[in-house]
This record gives structure tokens, sequence and C-alpha cells, in this order.
């Protein structure tokens, strides 16, 4: 089957079947493959733009290229100060390595688009020299006015209808526009969406210099990937539409295309619309300071919009980048779901160990957790494996803590009758010789596990029942309903406190 032609420029469609172009092994016609992510230092580095970056670094890695990461800083109006830094931070924590970047020019200078500014000057006179290229001759305000005329007159604005008809010199004071050659159609394949087309309407003399000597996007992103060897150009659906103005531009620079490899947008979880700031879009270090591991971030963005195929939903960066294929990345949209994004934190939380827990727990504790007497990282590290069983993310163990759940633990409770009461007896006071037996049984006891504080109260639970001994046992020990088994309790509060506790309770049903 033929991919389906698709129009952009006019309303196109999105469909769930795979693209079938193929994976062709860049390495078996000699040809290294070369990605990048080229975000604007503009301050957020959205959910959506990691997942680019992710892709592009597992190509790369995969076919064992080059992954660049080039900071696209030309419009200083928009930069926020901060966002390189932000940016880098931001792909380290879930462990995207650059080859090439900012911090790490190498072969290709700097990947800093401000710190490359001759080189746009010199493709830029390249097509000066063609007649391709010529200074603006109107004030801002002239354009404006051309501008909104369109608009009035209800006509998309093309400024080459304005193009003068001689060219005056460019000095660099007035922006530099290209002088479009042909308006025509452009017909061109992308990796993933197969076929595409659109027309005349794209084509028009843009910005390639601006007055303040920075390049456009449209032009500096042409000149770097060509310059830093890029492959393969992996970004979002919303530059489809400008494709004819790049390729009218390659054409112009004589310059051959990269492959073009659109991502997937992200959706919100219903599938319906693109993911918004209501719907969980973040900035990534967003997750990070909400206690979501760098293991979840990276599997968890790596399944938004690519599947491996199979039903494998865990994987290391290792393994991604072992399975990792252009055919896989889908057309349609990758819906973000946050409850498979709990389940797999709370996946990657197990398998982390108990001191990297401790830390993780004690960052999610409120004061009135840490301000409790006994509270010490020893009773905590023997806390930490019932906590670490349940939760998906570190706010649970923040909102248990602050209702009292983990009090017990640091602070001997004050048990009501009421509770210590089995359900079985009749008065308050039949548990208390049962107590008063587990406290001789339990001052002689090994405290260095639970079961070995287990063994030591077995068989006598077994003979007088065990709900009659463990109830009121359980209870005693954490003052609470719900708690974890009382040989747990016992082995996190030792065994002073166990048996306060126990002689505690006897007094109180007594
Ligand atoms: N600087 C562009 C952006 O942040 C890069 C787009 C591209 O990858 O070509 O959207």
């Amino acid at each position: 089957m033929k991919n389906p032609v698709t129009t952009y420029g006019y309303a196109f469609a999105h469909n769930n079947t795979m693209n079938e172009s193929t994976d062709t092994n860049p390495t078996s016609s000699g040809t290294r493959v070369v990605t990048r992510f080229a975000p604007s230092p503009t301050g957020f580095m959205h959910i959506g733009g990691v997942r680019t970056a992710l892709f592009a670094y597992l190509y790369a890695k995969k076919m064992g290229g080059e992954f660049i990461l080039r900071i696209e800083d030309t419009d200083k109006a928009r930069e926020v100060e901060g966002s390189i830094e932000h940016i880098q931070e931001s792909l380290r924590w879930i462990g995207i390595e650059w080859d090439y970047g900012p911090d790490k020019p190498g072969i290709h200078g700097s990947c800093l688009q401000s710190e490359r500014l001759d080189l746009y000057k010199k493709y830029a006179q390249k097509l000066i020299d063609k007649g391709l290229a010529y200074p603006d001759p109107y004030t801002t305000d002239e354009v404006a006015q051309f501008r909104e005329k369109a608009q009035e007159e209800k006509r998309p604005f093309l400024f080459r209808e304005h193009r003068p008809e001689t060219f005056d010199t460019w000095d660099g004071t007035k922006p530099l526009r290209f002088k479009v050659p042909e308006v025509k159609r452009y017909h061109w394949h992308d990796e993933v969406r197969g076929a595409l087309e659109a027309g005349e309407e794209m084509l028009d003399d843009v910005i390639l210099i601006k007055a303040d000597g920075f390049p456009t996007y449209n032009f500096a992103h042409i000149v770097d990937d060509h310059e830093m060897g890029v492959t393969h150009v992996m970004r979002g659906e919303e530059f489809i539409s400008s494709t004819p103005k790049f390729l009218s531009l390659y054409d112009a620079l004589e310059i051959p295309y990269p492959k073009f490899v659109t991502m997937p947008p992200i959706m919100a979880a219903d599938g319906k619309k693109k993911l918004g700031k209501r719907d969980g879009a973040k900035d990534i270090l967003a997750y990070k300071n909400d206690g979501y591991l760098p293991e979840t971030m990276l599997n968890f963005l790596a399944l938004i919009g690519w599947n491996p195929g199979t039903e494998q939903e865990l994987f290391s960066k290792e393994e991604l980048i072992e399975a990792f294929t252009l055919e896989k990345i889908q057309r349609s949209g990758g819906a973000f779901n946050e409850e498979k994004l709990l389940w797999m934190n709370k996946e990657y939380l197990q398998k982390i160990d108990t001191s990297a827990y401790v830390a993780y727990a004690q960052a999610a504790f409120p004061e009135s957790i840490t301000g409790l007497p006994n509270f010490s990282e020893e009773t905590l590290t023997k806390l930490v494996p019932t906590i670490q069983e349940r939760v998906h993310v570190r706010s649970e163990i923040t909102e248990a803590a602050e209702t009292g759940e983990y009090s017990w633990a640091f602070t001997t409770p004050e048990v009501p009758k009421e509770l210590l009461k089995w359900k079985k007896d009749d008065s308050a006071h039949d548990a208390v010789p049962r107590l008063h037996k587990v406290h001789e049984l339990l001052s002689t006891a090994d405290f260095s596990t639970p079961e070995s504080i287990k063994a030591a109260v077995w068989d006598y639970a077994e003979e007088v029942g065990r709900g009659e001994l463990l109830w009121p046992l359980r209870v005693a020990l954490s003052g609470r309903e719900r708690s974890p088994d009382p040989f747990t309790c016992a082995y996190i509060v030792g065994k002073d406190e166990t048996l306060l506790r126990i002689r505690n309770a006897s007094e109180t049903l007594a």
C-alpha cells in the first residue's frame, strides 16, 4: 500500500497506520546519521520538546551516529536568561547526552547560533551573488500597512507582491529578503508521514537576516543543518506547513534536502486535543521536583508516539536505543497518560535501594513528621519498605504524612480503648492477659528483623487465636486501624518502645 499524499496548507488528516517508509541504513550508503535538537532558549522545557530531543537522540545512538544540541538564540527579544542552562539540565536529567552542544563546540564550531553570524552572512552573500536576495526597502510601518490591507481584503499577505523592481546593495541596516525564484507546488517525502505536498501560498520573500544582524529561523536552521552534516531533521508537525519555504531555500542554496522526520503531537489523555498546561503539560524539571525518577520520564516519553511493536513497556535507556526505529514512530498523536506515568514511576521507585529511598521519602516529609521526638534516619530506614511498596510518587508520601499515617513510627501514640478492643472480645479487658504474655515473650526476643519478632510470638498467637492477639498488639503499636503488621511495627519502633506501648495498652484496657 502506498501512503496517500497529504496536502498541507489545507486540512490534513491523521490516521493510525504505520508509515511504510524504509529505514534505509545510512551506514550502508556511507553517511553517518546526524540528528539534532534545536531549541530556542525561551525559558520553558516542555515535555514535547524533550520527547523530540529524545527521539533524535535515540535514533542517532541506534545508528551509531551523532546527536547535536544546537541553541537557536537568534531572537534576542524572546530570550529568557538561564534557559540555555535549563535546557541542558533538563536533557541531562533524563540521560540525553550530546556529542556537540553549547558546552562542547568541537568540529562544527559553536553550537550557539548567536556565535555563528559570519556563517549566515557568507551563505546570504551566495544568494545576493545569485540575485536571490535583496534588502527590504520598506520601513516597518510600511510593511505593517501592506499586511493590514491584505487582512482587510481577506487575502494572505505575501511580501513578494511588493517586491521592488530593482535592488539596492545590502549594507546590513535593512532586513535581507529572499527573492523566491519560483512559485510552485512542492512535493516531498516525510519518513513518518509519507508523501506530503503544499503549495504556492506558502512561498514568499521571507527575511533571511534581520536588521539587527541576526538570521531568521527559516534561514539559519538550513545553513546549520547543512554545515553540521545533519542527515535527519526531526521536529514537530508545526513545521510541515513551512516546509515549501525551506525547500525553496535549499534549492536556491543548492543544498541537498535532509530526511524529514515529523514527530507526532502529544495529546491529552483522551487523545482528542493537544496536551495543554491544564492536562498536566509541565516543564520537565517540575516532574523532577514532584518526585518522578529520570528513568521513568525517559521510558514514559519514549512511548508517546513510538512503540516497540511488542508488549514490553519498561525499557532502560540502552534497551530503548536498541529497540528504536523510525518505522515505529506514529503518524497520529500519542496520548499523555498520567495514570501510566504514575504506574511507571512506582515500578522504578520499587527498584531503587533503601538508602536512596530514604532520601526520597525524607524530602517528602513535612515538619510535623521530621520534628517528632523519635524521628531518626534509623527508624525511617526501617519504615521505608512499607512506603516503597505502595507509593507512586512523592506527593503521596507527603499527603499520607500530613494525615498522620506515619506518625506512630516516630512518637508514642495515644491509643483509644475502643480501637484496642478486638471485635470478638466481650470486654475491653479481655486482651490484657494476652498483652502481658506477649510483653514477656518480646522482652527476650531478637528484634533484628520482623521475622525474628514474629518467631518469638507466633506459637502463642496460634494458641490463643491470631486475631485475639495480633489485633490488640498491632493497634497498641501503631494506634491505627490500618497499619503494617504488628511484627513490622515492632521492628520499626524497636524493642524498648514496643514494650512501652504494650504496657500502655494494657493500662488503657485494665
Ligand atoms: N528553534 C526551533 C524551535 O525551537 C527548532 C525547530 C527545528 O527543530 O527545526 O522550535
